[in-house]
């Protein structure tokens, strides 16, 4: 579709209003604040912040323990800012979790521990640095999605945003607006996991040509209100082992927030190769286990949620510039498997790209050659330091949790050490499940019934997600008809029995091999955690953001 849409110029434009492009926006502020008090000529750049959910942090979700020494580089008084801390790490353990029972890991390497780190909401961290933001005088555009970069002669040059008031068909409705389009010299990228501007950019530039494959978990979380007396505020627990089979990668956590609120939350790898897995049942499960179950009985769920995780580590980094962008955060691969945060790492590389557009504002220069500064700058970091330190660390468990437990320990004594990965050829990345494994796992899955009191449908769960779309809008899950009558209903159905039914952790997907359409989607569930794009054995299914202002509203995440 050609359309005149109204264009609008800026300097720098941030997608996405994650923690780290608005440690970004908010150190360049900063940055430009100083220059201003000292110079004769100001800069006075304008910048647009585009944030998809209805409020700045309504998509953030994450564990969350923060490595706090990421503030001494742009906000060292955080604390007397009240910034939102839950409570500091106390004590820390991780089990194995065999059956119903459990075994203490005794000792715990220095990666492992979390020592002077606290534990966050995500979400209303997002909000605060968002209010940190705003302070001084920088407009957040929630409700806008970016869904397209402007790519002219090689060079991006700005970003198409969101349609507001088509309906189902893509036809117009009365009060319905163009997206526009936003002129910049420079857009900052921070989407968090498998974003679908870094898609396109990656598709145009190659940004991960010289990279490993990246890969990706799903995360599924719940916050619990608990009774009193079960656990200390700052008490850390992660768990490895049951529910999942030593062959798949996954693990739990349960972190308290406080006395009496417990984030508690469950990882699965999200892999086209091994497609069938259902991140929610896991949780579901993890609950069950009687050293979750003594903690959160009787208590009641505040808040679900989900997102993907980057896993890949340092080598499945992308090339964090291009012509007219960077990358932070997830975009960039910013998590550090091996310590399970990517947070501090996420706003680090914020105040890298500010100190690179603050360069680039003082020269005018905002060629590929000035933003590869950016790229430069991470090199020389302590973000990079820990990110090489920790290696291709997740990939370790690729073939299973003792040859990766295996691989964890030789890395402790080898920091930067890299491994062979797993390469999957075309004919292997269709792996069948085995029938009896399959069948199995479907009989005790279809076996469960939640017990609405400890555990919960995904329905149920999704309630407490505060999940709201317009309905009548054009579907965001692309897949073509004919993929539609060619794969789902039958390759797929053969192969892997329709998996999408399964990893989706918002029941968005349903397949009724009886109904005419076979393949029934409820868009409105969807919690924008990229699971079917990532997860799909045939890489048939495509996300875009659906309109500005939809998805989850997650407050305590
Ligand atoms: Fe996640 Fe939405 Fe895809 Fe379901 S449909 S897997 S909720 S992105």
């Amino acid at each position: 579709m050609n359309l005149e849409r109204e264009s609008l110029d800026f300097d720098i434009v941030f997608t996405g209003a994650g923690p780290a492009n608005l440690t970004a926006v908010l150190h360049l502020q900063h940055l430009i604040n100083q220059h201003n008090a000292q110079a004769e000529a100001s800069l006075d750049p304008d910048i647009a912040v585009l944030e998809k959910g209805r409020y700045t942090g309504a998509h953030l979700l994450s564990g969350a323990i923060l490595d706090p020494s990421v503030f001494d580089l742009f906000l060292p008084d955080f604390r007397e800012r009240e910034c939102p801390l839950e409570a500091e790490v106390s004590n820390e353990s991780v089990w194995f979790l065999a059956g119903q029972k459990k075994f203490p890991i005794p000792y715990l390497p220095e990666p492992f521990r979390n020592k002077g780190c606290y534990l966050v909401s995500l979400s209303k961290l997002g909000a605060w640095l968002a209010g940190e933001a705003e302070a001084q005088g920088i407009t957040i555009l929630d409700s806008t999605a970016a869904v397209e970069p402007v790519i002219e002669s090689g060079c991006v040059k700005g970003i198409v945003t969101d349609d507001k008031g088509l309906d189902k068909q893509g036809v117009r409705k009365p009060g319905s607006e163009h997206g526009m389009q936003l002129n910049a010299k420079v857009i900052v990228v921070g989407e968090g996991a498998r974003g679908s501007i870094f898609r396109q950019l990656d598709q145009e530039f190659r940004l991960q040509e010289e990279s490993r494959k990246q890969i990706y978990e799903t995360g599924v979380k719940e916050i619990w209100k608990i009774p009193e007396n079960r656990i200390k505020a700052g008490e850390v627990h992660h768990t490895f082992g049951y529910p999942l089979p030593p062959s798949i990668y996954g693990g739990g956590w349960l972190y308290a927030l406080s006395d009496t609120e417990v984030s508690l939350g469950f990882v699965t790898s999200a892999e086209p190769e091994r497609p069938v897995v259902d991140p929610h049942y896991n949780l579901q499960l993890f609950k069950l286990h009687p050293f979750v179950r003594k903690i959160i009985e009787r208590g009641t769920v505040l808040e679900y949620g989900a997102k993907t995780i980057t896993s890949g580590g340092y080598h499945a980094m992308p090339k964090l510039y291009g012509p007219g962008f960077l990358l932070t955060g997830e975009s960039a691969g910013l998590v550090n498997m091996q310590r399970l945060k990517g947070l501090h790492l996420a706003m680090h590389s914020g105040v890298l790209a500010a100190e690179t557009l603050f360069a680039a504002l003082l020269s005018g220069d905002y060629s590929a050659n000035a933003l590869k500064d950016y790229q430069k700058r991470f090199e020389t970091s302590t973000a990079h330091e820990e990110m090489y330190r920790a290696g291709n660390y997740r990939q370790g468990f690729e073939k299973s949790l003792y040859k990766g437990l295996v691989q964890a320990g030789l890395r402790l004594k080898v920091p930067g050490l890299t491994l062979a990965e797993k390469t999957v050829s075309p004919k292997e990345n269709r792996l069948q499940p085995g029938r009896k494994e399959y069948n199995n796992w479907m009989k005790g899955k279809n076996a469960f019934s939640p017990d609405t009191s400890l555990t919960f449908s995904k329905s149920t769960d999704l309630y407490a997600s505060g999940t709201v779309h317009e309905e009548d809008q054009p579907c965001h899950l692309l897949i073509s008809k004919e993929d539609i009558a060619e794969i789902c209903t039958k390759k797929c159905t053969e192969e892997f029995g329709n998996p999408c039914q399964h990893f989706c952790p918002a029941s968005v997907y349903e397949i009724d091999l009886d109904a005419d359409p076979i393949l029934k989607l409820t868009p409105s569930n969807c919690l924008h955690c990229k699971t079917c794009e990532i997860a799909d054995p045939y890489g048939i299914i495509t996300w875009q953001p659906p309109e500005g202002g939809g998805g989850p509203g997650y407050k305590l995440s």
